[in-house]
């Protein structure tokens, strides 16, 4: 079984519309695919109605969180929701917050650019996102249209959206977010979790913590974590009683990462069966054989 958790469309911050995305998934030999966008079910029907033979589609969500104690800054955390009912009206709220949110920051983050001589317009933003939660990628598009950069990495780089133009967003507490994942019947895997090569990331203790408050597994496998982070998150997940997950991160041609370069053990695919009751996997519907 080839299981890959974690892909994005273009219904967020990936290049491949839903449906081009499962054929892809299809093609490359997948068994099970996750649509995780980030904050938004959107390209959830698109993806539904576009399952290849062989494929099973995991309708998902990856959501901004942050986690904040004491002095200093927040630390931006990624929680991945499994199979949540995409119309609980708490989650459904929650997420729409997070998406106005983003779009404020990413205008100031156009006005900042602008402050800096960069003529980049919120408008061509907004287009370049086509209804689509506004994040960083949309921007660094802008940029590479203008020549100032070549990829979006490079407009990951400090002196561009890395830190000098980057504004923090206002992302759901994280032990909200688990409440509402939960409640809305989703299984809930952090996302990454120890991938200091993106920023900041949470101790041990508040990943015991969210195990406590209901976390189900941590992504060990992510194309940001190292051989030492693979095996921390391993080791934490035997300690906290939680399953691990690998996955692609694949975002299309806005990062180098493929699809399906990491996978999940079946193992771990069923304990998220198991546990979900918000919506139910889509394999695509056999062709009835009418030639007896
Ligand atoms: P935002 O959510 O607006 O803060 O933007 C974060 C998104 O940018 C992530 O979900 C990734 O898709 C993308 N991203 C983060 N770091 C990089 C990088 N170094 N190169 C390319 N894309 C990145
Ligand atoms: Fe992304
Ligand atoms: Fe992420
Ligand atoms: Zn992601």
């Amino acid at each position: 079984m080839r299981i890959d958790l974690h892909v994005h469309s273009s219904a967020s911050d990936g290049t491949d519309s839903p449906a081009a995305l499962l054929g892809l998934a299809g093609q490359v030999g997948l068994d099970v695919v996750a649509l995780t966008d980030h904050d938004t079910t959107a390209g959830w029907a698109e993806a539904i109605a576009a399952v290849p033979p062989g494929l099973t589609l995991v309708p998902g969500i990856e959501i901004s969180a942050r986690w904040w104690e004491g002095p200093g800054s927040p630390i931006g955390l990624h929680l991945l929701a499994y199979l949540p009912d995409p119309d609980e009206p708490e989650l459904a709220a929650a997420l729409a917050a997070v998406r106005r949110n983003r779009s404020t920051r990413a205008q100031r983050m156009v006005d900042l650019l602008r402050a800096g001589g960069i003529d980049v317009t919120w408008d061509e933003v907004l287009s370049d996102a086509a209804g689509a939660p506004v994040g960083r990628p949309h921007l660094a598009q802008a940029l590479i249209r203008r020549g100032l950069v070549d990829t979006v990495s490079e407009a990951f780089a400090p002196q561009w959206l890395g830190q000098q133009f980057r504004l923090p967003k206002d992302d759901l507490e994280v032990f909200d977010a688990l409440r509402l994942i939960r409640g809305a019947g989703g299984v809930p895997v952090f996302a990454h979790p120890l991938a200091h090569r993106r920023g900041r990331v949470v101790p041990d203790t508040v990943i015991a913590e969210m195990a406590a408050a209901g976390l189900a597994g941590l992504e060990a496998d992510h194309p940001d974590h190292g051989p030492a982070e693979r095996d921390h998150a391993r080791r934490l997940a035997t300690e906290l009683g939680l399953f691990v997950t690998g996955s692609s991160d694949y975002h299309g041609s806005n990062k180098p990462t493929g699809i399906a370069v990491e996978l999940t053990s079946p193992a771990s695919y069923e304990q998220i069966l198991d546990q979900a009751t918000g919506s139910t996997p889509v394999a695509s519907p056999v062709t009835p054989d009418r030639t007896g």
